[in-house]
């Protein structure tokens, strides 16, 4: 079924049922998705990337898109790319959406957590992963797999025993519309 049109109807469809309504979106679809919300607070004009840190009970303990550190200003510090001085790009300021998320955690470790990032981890990543004792990846995209960034990734991963899988989305898209709950209609709570 269409999640978007679901989405519409769900508040006239679950009217006067006794059973739980069928169109929610699972668990991993959730998480994946918190990374792509995420991703879109990102200001690199070139490469919007989001994670988002679980925990075996289901919990949300991190979430994380690249920008500059804190304290660096966005308009201050370069976004470019291909710059004559490696100073004037950006690799060398951004932290990733997986360093963001890690170090931003809202619980004391994330041993034995999840990580879901849309883009597979690069080098820097997968150590900062590895050393925080997150145990699984799940990533959407792995589109630069063949560089030596990633092959570097992966072979720490399967060397620390840090499992990793891409995800393939039910839904092409998951809409949010501030507007698609029809509060109006819905069943009053007793
Ligand atoms: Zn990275």
């Amino acid at each position: 079924m269409d999640l978007t049109e679901e989405t519409k109807n769900m508040s006239i469809n679950d009217q006067n049922l006794q059973t739980k309504r069928s169109g929610y979106i699972d668990w991993q679809e959730y998480f994946m998705a918190t990374a792509f919300l995420a991703a879109k607070r990102s200001k690199d004009p070139s490469f919007q990337v989001g994670a988002c840190v679980v925990n075996r009970d289901n919990k949300i303990v991190g979430i994380g898109y690249n920008g500059m550190p804190i304290g660096c200003d966005d308009d201050e510090f370069p976004w470019g790319k291909n710059t004559p001085s490696p100073l004037d790009s950006k690799y060398l300021y951004v932290c990733h959406a997986e360093m963001n998320a890690i170090v931003n955690k809202n619980s004391a470790d994330v041993k034995d957590c999840i990580i879901y990032v849309g883009l597979f981890p690069c080098n820097e990543c997968a150590k900062i992963i590895i050393q925080s004792g997150i145990t699984e990846v799940v990533y959407l995209s792995d589109k630069n797999g063949h560089k030596p960034t990633y092959i570097a990734s992966k072979r720490m991963f399967d060397a620390a025993g840090v499992k990793y899988w891409q995800f393939k989305p039910k839904n092409d898209k998951i809409v949010i519309n501030f507007t698609g709950i029809d509060w109006e209609n819905m069943s009053p709570s007793k």
